[in-house]
C-alpha cells in the first residue's frame, strides 16, 4: 500500500536532491555513490555514519556504492588497515560495487593529466620548500606572494616534471604547484601542490613511482574516472569544491561531473573521533589496540557487543545535517539496549557471590528449572538452570539491617529468586575477624516455584547460580574510555587527563549459569539485572571471559521521559 504524505518519512536534504535528479533525468538518472577512507587508521563510528548514507542511497535508488582507498600517500598506509576496513564494512552489512578500488590504480592517467595541465600552463614546477611556500601563502584576509619560480616557460616545467618523476631530484627540493590565484578569498585556490617527491614505496605500486599525487589532485579526478555521480563528504571539503570542479574543467571537455554535496561529521560526546589521536591511544598502550572493546573503532564496538543492525539503526536516527553538531553517546547506547533486548537470551551471573544455604532443600539433590530465554519473544523458547541446596547471590543483595524499601535480603525477609522458589533469609554468618558477612542460612517455600501458578508474591527478585553447578568466569565491565563530555575541545588540556580511570575493571571471581559453558566469542547474553554482556575473543570453554556491552540502565530513555515529563 502507498503511504499517504504525512506518514512518509521526510527526505532529508541530499535525498531531496537525488530525487530531483532522478526526475531531471540527470545522469540518464541513475545513482553512484562511493565511500572513499584513506587506509591510515582504522574505521570509527564516523565512518560508520558516512558508510551507511553511501551505502544506503546507493541501495534505495537501485543504484552502485563503490569501496575505494584513497592511498595517496605511502607513509601512513598499511595493509592491516586495508583488510580491516573491508572487514568492518562487509560485517555492517554493506557490499561495494565489483572490486574495491584505489586511487592507485589511477596514478597514470593522474600523470598524463598533470602534464595535460601544465601544456596549458596552468601548473609550474616549484623549487621552493614547504615552508617557503606556506609562508607564502597570505592569510584569509591578506593575499598570498606568487612564487619565484610562477612563470616558468611550459617547456622548463614539463622538463622537470619528467625529471622529477624520474626520480632525479631529492625528496622536499621541488613541488608541482596548479597555477590559479594567489590572491583568491579561497585559500585552496592559492596555487594548490598537487605533486610531491617522496622516495617510498607504495604498497600497491611498488617501487614505480617517486612523485605522489596530493589528496586533492587525486580525488575529484577518482570520481570522476568511476563516474560517481553523488559524491557526498563532509563540511570541512565545502571549500575545496571549487578547487575539484577547477581541476576538472582544465582537463574534461564532456559535461558529465560528479556532484559534491557537503553534510556534518558526526560528532559523539565522550568520544575522540580523530584518527591521529586513536592511534596515539593504541602506539601509546591506553588501550589494548584498535579493537579494544573501548574504543569507538567499529572493531571495537564489535568486540564490546555491539551489533550491526544498531549501529545501522543509529545512523538512520540522527539522520544527515547540514551543520555541526554534538550527538548524545547514550544515543548510540539507547540503539544497541533497544536491538539486544529483542535478542539476547537472558541468563544468570553472580558478579560478586555470597553463598545462600537453602537449609530445607535435602543435601544432594538438584532439581531443573525453567528459564525462560527471552519474555520479548516467545520464539525464543527455554533453557533449564539446575537448582541445589547451595547457592550464590550478590553481595549487594543483602543487607544486615536493610532500610524499609530494599527489596532484597535481610533478616527475616523474603524474595523470589528467578524462575525458581521464594526463599525466607533465617539467619547468617559473619566471619569473626573482619566482620563481613560470608554465608546466609534461608529456607524455601516449596508451593512457590515459578510457573506453578503460586499466588504469594513478594516485592524482590533476585538473579542466582547453583553454587556446584556454576562456572567462574572473568568479567571486563567496561565503561566510556572519557570522563568529559567534550575530551578534544577542551583548549588548555591534553585530552588524555580526560581519560576515565575505572573504564575497565576486571572481575575474576564471578560464576555463571552452567548453560554459558558452550558460549562462542561474540555471543550477547543479558545478565539478568545487571546489563548485556558478550562474549570475548579472549574466551575458552576453561577461562570464560565476558565483556560488558552497556548496563541496563537506559540513560537515553531515561532523558527523554524527564523531557516528556516536563512539557506536559
Ligand atoms: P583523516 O583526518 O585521516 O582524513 P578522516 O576521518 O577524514 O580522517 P577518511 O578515511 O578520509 O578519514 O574518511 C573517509 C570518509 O569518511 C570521508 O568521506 C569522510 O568524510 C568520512 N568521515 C570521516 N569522519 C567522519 C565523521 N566523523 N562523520 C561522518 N563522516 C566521516
Ligand atoms: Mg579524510
Amino acid at each position: 500500500m502507498e503511504k499517504s504524505e504525512e506518514t512518509r518519512t521526510p527526505l532529508n536534504f541530499i535525498e531531496s536532491k537525488i530525487e530531483e535528479d532522478i526526475r531531471n533525468n540527470k545522469n540518464q538518472g541513475k545513482v553512484y555513490t562511493r565511500f572513499p577512507p584513506e587506509p591510515n587508521g582504522y574505521l570509527h563510528i564516523g565512518h560508520a555514519k558516512s558508510i551507511c548514507l553511501n551505502f544506503g542511497l546507493g541501495s534505495k535508488y537501485n543504484g552502485k556504492t563503490n569501496l575505494r582507498f584513497d592511498d595517496t600517500n605511502p607513509i601512513k598506509e598499511e595493509i592491516e588497515y586495508i583488510n580491516s576496513i573491508l572487514e568492518d564494512i562487509e560485517w555492517l552489512g554493506f557490499n561495494w560495487e565489483g572490486k574495491p578500488r584505489y586511487a592507485s590504480d589511477y596514478f597514470d592517467r593522474l600523470y598524463e593529466w598533470a602534464i595535460k595541465i601544465i601544456g596549458k600552463g596552468k601548473a609550474y614546477v616549484d623549487d621552493q620548500s614547504a615552508a617557503e611556500i606556506a609562508n607564502q601563502k597570505g592569510t584569509p584576509t591578506e593575499p598570498g606572494q606568487e612564487s619565484l619560480y610562477r612563470n616558468r616557460s611550459i617547456e622548463e616545467n614539463l622538463d622537470l616534471f619528467e625529471r622529477m618523476r624520474n626520480g632525479e631530484f631529492e625528496e622536499g627540493s621541488k613541488v608541482l604547484r596548479a597555477k590559479i590565484d594567489m590572491a583568491s578569498s579561497n585559500m585552496h585556490l592559492r596555487d594548490p601542490l598537487m605533486y610531491r617527491i617522496l622516495k617510498k614505496p607504495h604498497h600497491r605500486t611498488g617501487d614505480k613511482w617517486c612523485i605522489y599525487p596530493m589528496y586533492d589532485w587525486a580525488h575529484g579526478q577518482s570520481d570522476f574516472i568511476e563516474g560517481i555521480t553523488h559524491s557526498l563528504c563532509t563540511l570541512e571539503f565545502e571549500v575545496h569544491r571549487p578547487l575539484y570542479d577547477w581541476f576538472l574543467d582544465q582537463i574534461i571537455e564532456n559535461d558529465y561531473r560528479p556532484v559534491q554535496t557537503e553534510f556534518a561529521r558526526l560528532n559523539l560526546s565522550y568520544t575522540i573521533m580523530s584518527k591521529r589521536k586513536l592511534l596515539e591511544l593504541v602506539n601509546e598502550g591506553y588501550v589494548t589496540g584498535w579493537n579494544d572493546p573501548r574504543m569507538p573503532t567499529i572493531s571495537g564496538l564489535k568486540r564490546r557487543g555491539y551489533t550491526p543492525e544498531s549501529i545501522r539503526n543509529f545512523a538512520d536516527r540522527i539522520g544527515v545535517a547540514k551543520r555541526d553538531n554534538v550527538i548524545d553517546v547514550a544515543l548510540l547506547e539507547h540503539a544497541l539496549k533497544d536491538d539486544l533486548n529483542k535478542k539476547a537470551p537472558r541468563v544468570m551471573a553472580v558478579l560478586d557471590p555470597l553463598k545462600v544455604i537453602i537449609t530445607n532443600w535435602p543435601e544432594g539433590k538438584t532439581e531443573d528449572l525453567e528459564a525462560i530465554n527471552n519474555p520479548e519473544d516467545e520464539s525464543m523458547g527455554s533453557h533449564t538452570i539446575p537448582f541445589s541446596r547451595e547457592i550464590l547471590i550478590e553481595k549487594t543483595d543483602f543487607m544486615e539491617d536493610p532500610p524499609r524499601k530494599f527489596f532484597r535480603l535481610g533478616p527475616g525477609r523474603e524474595v523470589r529468586l528467578k524462575s525458581a522458589y521464594i526463599i525466607k533469609c533465617e539467619d547468617f554468618k559473619k566471619d569473626p575477624d573482619t566482620g563481613k558477612i560470608i554465608e546466609l542460612y534461608c529456607t524455601y517455600d516449596p508451593d512457590t516455584k515459578s510457573g506453578s501458578g503460586s499466588q504469594k508474591k513478594v516485592k524482590g527478585t533476585l538473579h542466582w547460580v547453583s553454587a556446584q553447578h556454576a562456572i567462574n568466569a572473568e568479567v571486563r565491565m567496561y565503561d566510556r574510555l572519557f570522563d568529559h563530555p567534550d575530551p578534544a575541545g577542551q583548549k588548555d588540556n591534553d585530552y588524555k587527563e580526560f581519560l576515565n580511570p575505572g573504564s575497565l575493571k576486571v572481575l575474576k571471581n564471578c560464576m555463571v549459569e552452567p548453560s554459558l559453558k558452550t558460549s562462542k566469542p561474540m555471543d550477547k547474553f543479558q545478565f539478568q539485572r545487571i546489563g548485556y554482556f558478550c562474549v570475548d575473543y579472549d574466551s575458552t570453554e576453561n577461562h570464560l571471559v565476558f565483556n560488558r556491552t552497556v548496563p541496563l540502565r537506559d540513560s537515553w530513555a531515561k532523558m527523554q521521559k524527564n523531557r516528556q515529563n516536563q512539557n506536559n
